[in-house]
């Protein structure tokens, strides 16, 4: 039987989120600069042929969910191709579970042929409600769209919704409450996301981070919050709200990092793995599967990408160095 993707500190990777572009339609100030970043070069970017053949590769060692992400998924004119050719993949484990985070933007153009390509669920990007806001923050004047694409999804029957947030200080933090209300009464789970250091103007500060203590006594004071027990490798912790069954979720991957329990492993759309989102060093499948590698020698890549795995990302010490590709090109 084929050993499952294990690295030296006995984490089994069953995660793989996948970059499918690093372009995006939205400039988040948090992201990405106004001016966007210099894109990858469409030779470099992986082919659906290619990305369907690496993520088989990972069902195989026991990959037993896809997250599809970028830069804005979506883009990708490909996308729900990808989508109904990765559903179909069989592993040790079965089929991946197929997921997408958006912006939300082409959702309702797409959220119907997504679901009928086998797309298990979505998780949607929306830090604001507030519309003046949302265009300073993402640079574009497109609430409205964003929430098009929220109801299209739930409209195609889409569940559980997922929504992020990243909190900012001075920015949205007065919203969480309003955020919560507007999942909770539409059956959707809002998830707040403490800021990292992966934006592309190296902007970062962690005082301007609201962290996961600041939004949960900003809950309290609304909401009676209790823990959902059985968190798993689940990035996000999260808590009943008012006794349930709504629930809210943080993901402190900075006051709280959950690395000693995290099973992902991410490939960018122009086919570097990358055992994690701080991670300096990257495989390169790309070359290694234009150069005619066959599956072992791919799944040999994949063991060894994730032999170098380190135990956590160490954002709070302060030998902590940023990595050079900015999250829209990483996948979030
Ligand atoms: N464009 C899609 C979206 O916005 O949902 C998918 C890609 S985006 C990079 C994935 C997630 O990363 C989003 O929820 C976004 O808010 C989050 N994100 C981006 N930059 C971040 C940062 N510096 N810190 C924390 N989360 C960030
Ligand atoms: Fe685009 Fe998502 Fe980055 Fe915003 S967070 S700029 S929507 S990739």
């Amino acid at each position: 039987m084929t050993q499952p993707l294990v690295d030296r500190f006995g984490r089994v990777h069953r995660d793989l989120r996948i970059s499918l572009t690093d372009r995006c339609s939205l400039r988040c100030t948090y992201c990405m600069p106004a001016e966007g970043v210099p894109w990858l070069a469409g030779s470099t970017m992986l082919s659906t042929d290619e990305l369907v053949r690496i993520a088989g590769v990972a069902v195989g060692l026991g990959v037993t969910e896809i997250r599809l992400t970028g830069g804005e998924p979506l883009l990708r004119p490909d996308v729900v191709d990808v989508v109904r050719r990765m559903a179909a993949l069989t592993g040790p484990g079965g089929s991946p579970e197929v997921s997408l985070t958006t912006n939300a933007l082409r959702l309702p153009a797409l959220a119907a042929p997504l679901r009928d390509a086998g797309l298990a669920r979505v998780n949607i990007s929306i830090d604001t409600l507030d519309r003046e806001r949302f265009a300073a923050l993402t640079r574009r004047d497109r609430l409205h769209d964003t929430l098009a694409g929220i109801a299209a999804a739930d409209a195609v029957g889409f569940s559980p919704i997922k929504l992020n947030a990243v909190a900012m200080r001075g920015v949205n933090d007065d919203e969480v409450v309003d955020l919560v209300r507007f999942a909770v009464e539409r059956g959707y789970q809002m998830r707040f996301i403490e800021q990292m250091p992966l934006d592309a103007g190296h902007t970062w500060d962690r005082t301007a981070m609201v962290t996961q203590a600041e939004i949960l006594a900003s809950l309290r004071a609304a909401f009676e919050l209790t823990e959902v027990p059985g968190r798993g490798s689940a990035p996000a912790e999260t808590w009943y709200v008012d006794g349930g069954p709504a629930t809210v979720g943080v993901i402190a991957s900075v006051t709280a990092p959950f690395c000693g329990t995290c099973d992902r492993v991410r490939l960018t759309a122009d086919g570097q793995l990358r055992s994690c989102l701080f991670a300096r060093s990257e495989t390169d499948l790309r070359t290694l599967l234009r150069e005619g590698a066959d599956d072992d020698a791919l799944a040999a890549a994949f063991r060894a990408c994730l032999a170098g795995k380190k135990p956590g990302h160490d954002i709070d010490d302060p030998t902590f160095l940023q990595p050079d590709r900015p999250m829209s090109a990483i996948g979030g």
